[in-house]
């Protein structure tokens, strides 16, 4: 996975690179102004983190209690080791009620696990049902976004889409009359369905239930109108009390798309009268990354994608870049892990300033992660030979004041006198794009001792 040349074919389109970066930084700065509006949000982050902490440190112990209580209310409650695991349950669920309809609510989980592909290879169709879902199901494309999942479209395209698999009138683009073309199309599959899919945001130790968050109301009237529901978890959306609730809340839909809340958040506690109501618990990797010292932190993510809008790369090179389901810093921390070689690019997409840590409601130490993996990703030998080569030599001059007062001395001379063509050729395809500022006579270092010596 080439990060960067992905990123490559997404910025060769400028108009939807700077479209798509003030789309998603209006996002942000909605974010923001949320925030801003909940004077106690540094405490509640606090209180997250530190709940979220505590339930990944007794993680076992809390799964335990979760399956007696879900089971006692009545819901079957199934545990995944892997993406093959999980899928090859819901489907053998689907099978043994002869279920051929899913309708499926956003579910990143079971984008991570494969599940569309292995269930219609199966003979069940499969709808996602979240609009944006619904618009890259349609394309064939995955999400490129894990709240907003079909933000790298244009609404022209949107409506070419519906044009040619909705039958909706040629050059039709006004998002209402889109809008309105897809509930009437996707009505139809719900009332239709022998199933219906959701995902998890939160699952609560204490009572056995499970939260579902939407703004559409998608997973609510899939799940009330089919006769099986099936909930798909991560392993890591536990919170060990209802009354921790509140706090998750809070903080979710404000960072996520800077609303109050989400417009649907459906509590299921039981299984409805007649209906079937399965929770498939699943790993896939999350022990092995609660087991890293440096990276357990990352499984408190609540998946709210505040540190994705905020990130300067994720913004102007698109999630398809990422070549992973989740994207951005906490996809670049999640991913490395599940197979270094094949993402050891990821963890060098980020500059490390630090916003995605800043603006991340459950404090996951996001830059600080990523500066960690990309050691890993050195010690382990994966770094490009001339990379390598290139550290190895920077860091040797770094640690030796001397060579590096001389190295300084020897580039501002330089500097002063090679073409600009020589300069850009050597930096790169950073600095391509970028023009040097004129070279110092003297460094910060010279100018100090000559002006401010002795000063203070
Ligand atoms: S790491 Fe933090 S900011 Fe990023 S998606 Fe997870 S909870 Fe949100």
């Amino acid at each position: 996975m080439d990060h960067a040349a992905a990123a490559e074919r997404f910025v060769a389109d400028a108009a939807r690179t700077t479209w798509h970066d003030a789309s998603l930084w209006m996002v942000r700065e909605k974010r923001d102004r949320a925030a801003a509006s909940v004077a106690e949000w540094e405490a509640l982050r606090d209180l997250a983190s530190a709940i979220k902490a505590h339930t990944l440190s007794r993680l076992d112990e809390y799964l335990v209690l979760f399956e007696r209580r879900a089971t006692a209310r009545g819901i079957r409650v199934h545990w995944a080791r892997d993406a093959e695991e999980h899928n090859a349950i819901v489907h053998g669920i689907l099978a043994a009620r002869g279920a051929r309809h899913l309708v499926k609510s956003k579910s990143m989980l079971t984008e991570e696990c494969g599940l569309n592909g292995y269930l219609v290879a199966r003979g069940v169709e499969v709808t996602d049902t979240d609009l944006g879902e619904r618009i890259v199901q349609l394309r064939g494309e995955p999400p490129s976004h894990i709240v907003m999942p079909a933000i790298h479209l244009k609404k022209e395209e949107i409506g070419a889409t519906f044009h040619e698999q909705l039958g909706t009138p040629a050059g039709e683009s006004d998002p209402d009359a889109l809008t309105v073309a897809a509930r009437v199309h996707l009505r139809e599959r719900f009332l239709f369905a022998d199933a219906a899919l959701t995902g998890v945001n939160f699952a609560i130790a204490e009572t056995g239930g499970i939260v579902v968050c939407t703004n559409e109301g998608n997973a609510d009237l899939g799940t009330a109108l089919a006769p099986v529901h099936i909930a798909s978890m991560g392993i890591e959306k536990l919170v060990p009390r209802a009354a921790d609730l509140g706090i998750f809340l809070r903080l979710l839909a404000r960072s996520a798309t800077g609303q109050a809340s989400t417009v649907y958040t459906s509590h299921m506690h039981a299984p409805r009268d007649g209906q079937e109501l399965h929770v498939v618990l699943v790993d896939n990797g999350r022990s092995a990354q609660l087991g890293r010292a440096e990276f357990w932190g990352s499984l408190k993510c609540i998946r709210c994608a505040a540190c994705i809008n905020t990130c300067p790369v994720y913004r102007r090179s698109g999630g398809y870049s990422y070549g992973s389901t989740v994207p951005g810093p906490i996809g670049a921390v999640l991913t490395p892990g599940a197979d270094l070689r094949q993402y050891a690019a990821l963890p060098f997409a980020s500059t490390l300033c630090g916003s995605c840590t800043a603006v991340c409601p459950v404090k996951v130490d996001l830059d600080a992660q990523l500066y960690a993996w990309r050691q890993v990703v050195a010690r382990a030998g994966l770094l490009s030979p001339a990379r390598g080569w290139f550290m190895r030599q920077l860091g040797a001059m770094l640690a030796r004041p001397r060579a590096l007062q001389l190295a300084g001395r020897i580039s501002r001379a330089l500097l002063r006198v090679v073409p600009r063509h020589v300069t850009r050729h050597l930096t790169g395809a950073w600095g391509r794009t970028r023009v040097l500022p004129e070279a110092p006579r003297e460094s910060f270092r010279e100018w100090y001792r000559a002006n401010r010596r002795g000063e203070g």
